[in-house]
C-alpha cells in the first residue's frame, strides 16, 4: 500500500526529518521497522541487527527481553496469574510492595507510601502536582527551563519546553519557570535567586506548593544540576513550607549509578515519581511515593483503569533482584566511568566539533554547539548499527542511554561506532 495521499506526520522534528505515515501525530524517529530484541540488540524487518543505546527513553533499564524476568513473566502467565485488576489486592502486587520496601526503601533509610497513580511518568507527575496541592492548599507550583515532566496539562505546565507547550494551544496554568542550575552560567547564584523571589512580599508572589526537579534533566540536555545546588533547593523548600517533588521517571531505577537519583546528595524529596523501568519488561507503571503524612487522600478521591497491571508488578517485583546487594551498582559505577572516559576522549579527538561530554551515569552524551551536529551523529551512528537519540530543546545532545544491563564489550563496541560517526560528521 502507498501512503500517497494518507496523512502524514506534517514536519514533526525526527531526527531523520518527515516521513510518510499513515498514522497522524506518529513521529518515526528512525527509517526502519523492526521486529525482535534481546538484551541490548535490536533486529529490523530485514534482519539487521542494532545495538540499542536508547533503551526505550529509559523504560528498558534491564534490557529487552531480560531472560529473567522473561521466565517470570511466562511461567506467571502460564499458571493463569491475574492480569489486570485495577485496585484488587493482588498477590502479584503485595510482592512488589514488600519487595519494594525491603530492598529499595528499607535499606535507604526512606519511608514512603507508595501509590499507582496511572500506567505513565506523566500520570506520576500529575498525581504529584495534585497531591501538593490539596496538602498545602497552594496553587503555583514551580518547574524549571528546560525541565520535562510529561504532557498532560498538569505535567506540561511545569514542562520548560517551548516546543512541547504550544502544543496545549493556549497559556498553560499554575506554574513558574525558574532557572536550572548553570541556566545563567555557571557563576549565577539560581538558588539565591529563587529565594529573593520566593521572599518577595513586596510583589505578592504566592508561595508555591512545591517545587518539582529533575536532578539530571533527561530530555532537556542533560544538564545535571550540582550536589550543592539541590541541598540548598531542598532547604528552601523546607524553609517556605514547599514540598519538593523529585521527577525520577527517566532518572530512577538506576540510570544515574544508584536506585534513586538524589541518594548521592542525601536528599528526602517530600514526593518521588517514578516509572519507564519500574515495570521491568517496558510494561507500563508508575509509582508516586509520598511521605506518610502527605497521605490525605480519600480512596477513590485520585483512581484510574490501568492502576492495576499485574504482569508489570510481576516483573518489576522481579527486577528488583538487581538491587538486593551492591553487585549491580558497584557494575553501574564502571560502566559510567568507561562511559566518561570514552565520550572525553572521543569529543577531545575532534577539537572542530567542540564536543563536551554532558550527564552522569548511564546516561551521557555529547553537546555540540552548532545546530544540527548531534543529530547528524546519531544518523551516522544508525546507519552503523547503533541507534541513538538526540537530547536538548534543540537536538544538542547526542545522548548514550544503553540498557544497564550491557555488558562491557559491547558498550566498547557502540562507543566504537559512535567514534565512527562523529568522525563521518566531522569531516
Ligand atoms: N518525567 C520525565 C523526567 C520524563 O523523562 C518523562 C518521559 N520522557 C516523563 C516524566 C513522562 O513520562 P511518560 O512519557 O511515560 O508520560
Amino acid at each position: 500500500m502507498t501512503n500517497k495521499g494518507l496523512l502524514q506526520t506534517e514536519g514533526l522534528p525526527g531526527i531523520f526529518g518527515e516521513m510518510e505515515s499513515e498514522v497522524r501525530s506518529y513521529c518515526r524517529s528512525f527509517p526502519a521497522v523492526f521486529r525482535k530484541a534481546i538484551d541490548w540488540t535490536i533486529w529490523d524487518s530485514e534482519g539487521k541487527a542494532y545495538l540499542d543505546f536508547f533503551a526505550g527513553a529509559g523504560a528498558l533499564n534491564y534490557g529487552h527481553n531480560n531472560a529473567m524476568l522473561k521466565e517470570k513473566l511466562i511461567r506467571y502467565i502460564a499458571e493463569d496469574g491475574i492480569s489486570h485488576s485495577l485496585d484488587m489486592a493482588t498477590e502479584a502486587k503485595e510482592r512488589f510492595l514488600r519487595r519494594f520496601r525491603r530492598i529499595i526503601l528499607q535499606p535507604r533509610g526512606l519511608d514512603y507510601k507508595v501509590m499507582f497513580p496511572g500506567p505513565t511518568g506523566a500520570n506520576a507527575v500529575e498525581a504529584a502536582l495534585k497531591l501538593a496541592r490539596k496538602v498545602t492548599g497552594r496553587t503555583d507550583v514551580i518547574g524549571f527551563t528546560n525541565a520535562f515532566h510529561g504532557m498532560t496539562l498538569g505535567a506540561l505546565s511545569v514542562t520548560g519546553n517551548k516546543f512541547k507547550r504550544q502544543g496545549a494551544g493556549v497559556p498553560l496554568p499554575y506554574a513558574a519557570s525558574m532557572p536550572f542550575d548553570g541556566y545563567l552560567g555557571k557563576d549565577a547564584d539560581t538558588i539565591a535567586y529563587l529565594e529573593s523571589y520566593l521572599s518577595d512580599s513586596g510583589s505578592g508572589v504566592s508561595l508555591p506548593a512545591a517545587v518539582i526537579v529533575e536532578t539530571l534533566q533527561g530530555e532537556g540536555g542533560l544538564n545535571a544540576a550540582g550536589a550543592q545546588w539541590l541541598v540548598r533547593l531542598e532547604t528552601l523548600c523546607r524553609k517556605h513550607g514547599i514540598l519538593l517533588i523529585v521527577d525520577d521517571v527517566q532518572m530512577g531505577c538506576g540510570r544515574t549509578g544508584s536506585f534513586f537519583s538524589f541518594e548521592p546528595f542525601g536528599l528526602q524529596p517530600d514526593i518521588v515519581c517514578l516509572s519507564k523501568s519500574i515495570g521491568g519488561y517496558g510494561l507500563p507503571m508508575a509509582l508516586t511515593l509520598m511521605k506518610p503524612e502527605l497521605d490525605v487522600w480519600e480512596p477513590g478521591e485520585h483512581n484510574g483503569t490501568f492502576r492495576g497491571n499485574n504482569l508489570a508488578f510481576v516483573c518489576a517485583a522481579e527486577a528488583l533482584r538487581y538491587w538486593e546487594n551492591g553487585e549491580f551498582e558497584a557494575g553501574l559505577a564502571d560502566k559510567s566511568a568507561l562511559l566518561e572516559a570514552r565520550l572525553k576522549e572521543i569529543a577531545a579527538r575532534h577539537p572542530g566539533l567542540q564536543g563536551k561530554r554532558k550527564g552522569r551515569g548511564l546516561m551521557q552524551g555529547l553537546y555540540f554547539p552548532e545546530n544540527g551536529v548531534a543529530e547528524d551523529v546519531c544518523r551516522a551512528a544508525f546507519r552503523r548499527g547503533l541507534i541513538m537519540e538526540t537530547s536538548g530543546t534543540d537536538g544538542e545532545v547526542a545522548k548514550v542511554m544503553p540498557p544497564l544491563t550491557i555488558d562491557e564489550a559491547s558498550l566498547l563496541r557502540g562507543l566504537r561506532l559512535l567514534e565512527q560517526s562523529v568522525e563521518e560528521t566531522a569531516n
